[in-house]
Order: structure tokens, then sequence, then C-alpha cells
């Protein structure tokens, strides 16, 4: 792995109270979505939204409502949720991160869509934005 890794941009989490309404701004675009998930662990229904440039616009459903996404929606409506970066070596990154200080949601990568392993950067530590960080289970998972 080279470093600094050369982040990419994945996607755009969206809050939205149902991916029915939330998509139709998508769909009057000329999306497709290409994919929905349930992930039980953070507690919400991603709708995949792909875009020419492999980036995507993911919209986020909240499964309950101790899903984290209901408690945004309640706090501050539907909108911009998170930003993510695929990255390569979350594990190590994630320590050097909090070795440097930075706040994460999650020490260690965990599940999220598209079989990816994830963790996010604490808004605390970002400025007010909520970043994801991604890795692709089959490099260099665990
Ligand atoms: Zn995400």
């Amino acid at each position: 792995m080279k470093w600094p890794f050369p982040y990419k941009l994945d996607h755009i989490g969206i809050a939205v109270s149902s991916l029915k309404d939330g998509g139709k701004l998508y769909q009057a675009l000329g999306f497709t979505q290409v994919h929905v998930e349930d992930v039980v662990g953070e507690g919400v229904k991603v709708g995949t939204y792909e875009l020419a440039n492999e980036a995507r616009i993911e919209l986020l459903e909240p499964l309950g409502e101790n899903s984290p996404v209901a408690k945004f929606l309640e706090k501050r409506g539907p909108g911009v949720h998170h930003i993510c970066l695929r990255v390569e070596g979350l594990a190590k990154i994630l320590q050097q991160l909090k070795t440097a200080g930075i706040r994460l949601v999650y020490d260690e990568p965990r599940p999220g869509a598209h079989g990816c392993m994830i963790s996010f950067i604490h808004p605390a530590s970002a400025g007010g934005v909520l970043i994801e960080l991604s890795e692709k289970k089959s490099k260099g998972a665990p």
C-alpha cells in the first residue's frame, strides 16, 4: 500500500424517511437504483444509485426508531448524512487516525453495505462532517 493512499470518493450518503419518497428525485433525474440492502448493524436500509464515475449516491432509510439515521432525521430532517472515502488498509488507517487523536465511531473495521468493511470519523473531529471510510472486503481485510 502506498502512503498516503489516494483516497477515492465512493459515495455520498443521504438520510431519507423512506427510500420510495427519497428516491423520486433521483428517478426523475434518470438514475437507476442498482441495489437495496438492509445493513442491520447500522440500522439502515441502503438504496444505491450509481453515477458515471464509479461514485454512488446512497439513500439511507432508518430500519427502526433506534437507528442512528432515525435520530439524525429527528434532529436535522432529511439531507446529506455522510461522505464515504474508499480506502485500502482500513485497520491501519484507523490506527493512525486514532494515534493522531482523531475521534472514530468504531476503532475496528466492521461490516457495511456491499460486503465492505467500514468505520467513520466522528463529525466532532471532521468539521461537522461524518466521514465513512470503506474498504472492499477482498482487499487486505482480515
Ligand atoms: Zn455510506
